[in-house]
């Protein structure tokens, strides 16, 4: 049994990432070892369903680092390579094949896989979910010969990926089980802006609605609503939520809940085992919660801070939680947590698209959304809500004053 000093389990972004930064911390060659069930080099996963998706990005150019980067670097990544099990206390991980590979240090990172529909007919052809770089050429693929897509769930997958398809020409329509789209974020100004975006962009939305049945014969023409409606479709694509990955992990000693449980140093029930990005269940020492993020930043905030676990580092993770979308030529990010938020103050017009929007919770910021606004309130945001700033809402409503105006130095 070959022993590596460090090794990763999953090579999606977290892997991409942490093994950047432990070259950058001075890794010596032979000292790492990635095990990725994927057949790909570890790539960026946001343009899957954007520029990717669109067509404009090239495989080459969405990798983390070059192929080459992971041989220079004495660095031994496996693709296509399944881990069965994980023996914390012995140090060693199975693989499929039945080979056993020991380790010293170890990231779990085996993310998240999608939620699939449980709906008669979900298993013809033209239904897709999207998670992977072949999910996104499938895709693709199918949106060239298609001139009708049914989008199910109204999540970042369905919203995005929905804007694309009816950038390509493809007549798009979204159906949703709640009353308005991004619900779980937007405040309802918010989600009415989107939806007349997307109207007028030619997405047709179909609210407080689920699919009962796909029919088609060779492939998928038509989708049934429990209304009795039918909606025909060359093509489906389900962006359901998704699933942490821990089946690995089950007999392997380490505390699962709700993906992986790790502690404020993301280290797991064993000492020298971490887990990161989508499967992590962090005690978020920002909030004084656990949480599981299943965004970009995270995947990439706690590869890096992983990987300085691995070479020594001892401190806590403090991020504040961020995410970002692109959908047709909007751009927006979001900060914070807005659970238990008692006001929402929106600044700009938000029947247009420059507008931010600002969760209170006893007049402190604790989450933040910005989409084309000045720099002043993009830098704001992050920083607010992690010195849990007072701000006064009449001021940061008033567009026309400096959002630091509304920093309020008494609460402060
Ligand atoms: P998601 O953002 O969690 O949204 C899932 C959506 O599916 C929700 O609207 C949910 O509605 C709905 N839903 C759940 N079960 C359903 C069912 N049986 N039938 C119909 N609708 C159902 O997940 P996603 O869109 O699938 O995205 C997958 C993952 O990729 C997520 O982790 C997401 O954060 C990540 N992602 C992130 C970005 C980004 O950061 N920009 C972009 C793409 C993907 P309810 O609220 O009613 O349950």
């Amino acid at each position: 049994m070959k022993t590596w000093n460090f090794a990763i389990l999953g090579g999606g972004m977290v892997a991409g990432y942490a093994a950047k930064q432990l070259v950058e911390l001075g890794l010596k060659p032979g000292d790492l070892a990635i095990l990725s069930a994927d057949t790909s080099v570890p790539y960026e996963r946001p343009p899957l369903s954007k520029g990717f998706l669109a067509g404009k990005d090239t495989e080459e150019g969405i990798r983390i680092n070059a192929r080459e980067f992971y041989g220079a670097q004495g660095i031994e990544l496996r693709l296509g390579c399944e881990v069965r099990g994980v023996d914390a206390g012995g140090r060693r991980l199975t693989l499929a094949s039945g080979e056993e590979i020991g380790f010293h240090k170890l990231i779990v990172a085996t993310g998240a896989r999608p939620r699939t529909l449980d709906t008669p007919g979900a298993g013809l052809a033209g239904v897709h979910y999207l998670r992977s770089l072949d999910d996104s050429k499938a895709i693709r693929e199918r949106a060239g010969g298609a001139k009708r897509a049914l989008v199910i769930g109204s999540g970042f997958i369905g919203m995005e990926v929905a804007a694309v398809l009816a950038q390509k020409g493809v007549e798009t329509t979204m159906v949703l089980r709640d009353d308005r789209i991004w619900k779980q974020f937007f405040s309802p100004e918010m989600s009415g802006f989107f939806e007349s975006y997307y109207q007028a962009r030619g997405v047709d939305f179909v609210k407080t609605a689920s699919v009962r049945e796909l029919l088609g014969g060779a492939a998928v023409d038509r989708a049934v609503l429990d209304d009795g409606r039918t909606i025909p479709c060359e093509m489906v694509v389900a962006g359901i939520g998704v699933r942490p990955v821990t089946e690995p992990l089950a007999a392997s000693g380490i505390t699962l809940s709700n993906g992986i449980e790790v502690n404020e140093y993301l280290e797991t029930s064993q000492p020298g085992i971490y887990a990161a990005g989508d499967v992590a269940s962090y005690q978020d020492v920002l909030f004084g919660k656990r949480r599981r993020v299943e965004h970009w930043d995270n995947a990439v905030s706690q590869g890096q801070f992983c990987a300085r676990a691995l070479m020594g580092e001892r401190a806590p993770f403090r991020h504040v939680p961020y995410f970002f979308s692109d959908v047709f030529d909007l751009s927006y990010e979001f900060w914070g947590d807005p659970a238990g938020a008692d006001d929402i103050v929106h600044r700009g017009d938000v029947r247009s698209n420059s507008f931010s929007a600002w969760w209170l919770r006893k007049a402190v910021v604790v989450a933040a959304f910005t989409m084309n606004r000045p720099d002043e309130e993009r830098e704001a945001a992050p920083q607010w809500i992690e010195s849990r700033q007072s701000v006064s809402a009449a001021k940061l409503k008033d567009a026309a004053r400096p959002v630091a105006e509304a920093a309020d130095p008494a609460h402060s």
